[in-house]
């Protein structure tokens, strides 16, 4: 039966549709509702609660439903501010230069304070120099990684997270 819809309605369609759908867990906090994230040409287009997962059913509370803001936001902070030691003022530096400078005294601090048994002779295998805070936006893939890699590889038993995923 002909429907009252002008050729230029029945020619309209979700933003989402040839979107290709990617399951997730919504990263702010311990509910852990499942999320779908659209992704069409190489980006990201949009998240929304995942219908399938009995925890959510589809929802999303209002800070879930702006998970996509993390992605897309012209106000991301894409530099870091830097003290030197015993510097009086901060300076501006490109986050690739943190990352490399994190990555560097990690090392150090690694091949200095590395225990690999303890006082008793057991084995350990503990740096206790260093430790891992998370913040409530790391995704599901982020803190495995993180789990993986801090604990598992570098020996750190210090990690916590506000999300606790
Ligand atoms: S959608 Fe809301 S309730 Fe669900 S995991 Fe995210 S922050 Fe928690």
């Amino acid at each position: 039966m002909a429907q009252p819809f002008s050729p230029g309605s029945a020619a309209k369609h979700s933003r989402l549709r040839g979107a290709a759908e990617v399951d997730s867990i919504c990263p702010y906090c311990a509910v852990g509702c499942a999320q779908k994230v659209y992704v069409k040409a190489g980006r990201i287009i949009d998240i929304e609660g995942s219908y399938a997962s009995p925890v959510n059913e589809g929802t999303l509370c209002p800070k879930g439903a702006n998970t996509y803001q993390l992605v897309a936001n012209a106000d991301r902070i894409t530099e870091v501010r830097y003290r030197a030691p015993y510097s009086d003022h901060w300076e501006t530096r490109p986050l690739e230069w943190a990352l490399d400078r994190i990555a560097q005294r990690l090392v150090e601090a690694r091949e200095r304070d590395f225990v690999e048994r303890n006082a008793a002779g057991d084995v350990c295998n503990n740096l206790p120099t260093v430790g891992c805070l998370g913040g409530a936006t790391l995704d599901n893939e982020e803190n495995y990684l993180i789990k993986k890699l801090f604990n598992g590889g570098l020996g750190i038993v210090s990690i916590e997270n506000q999300a606790r995923i």
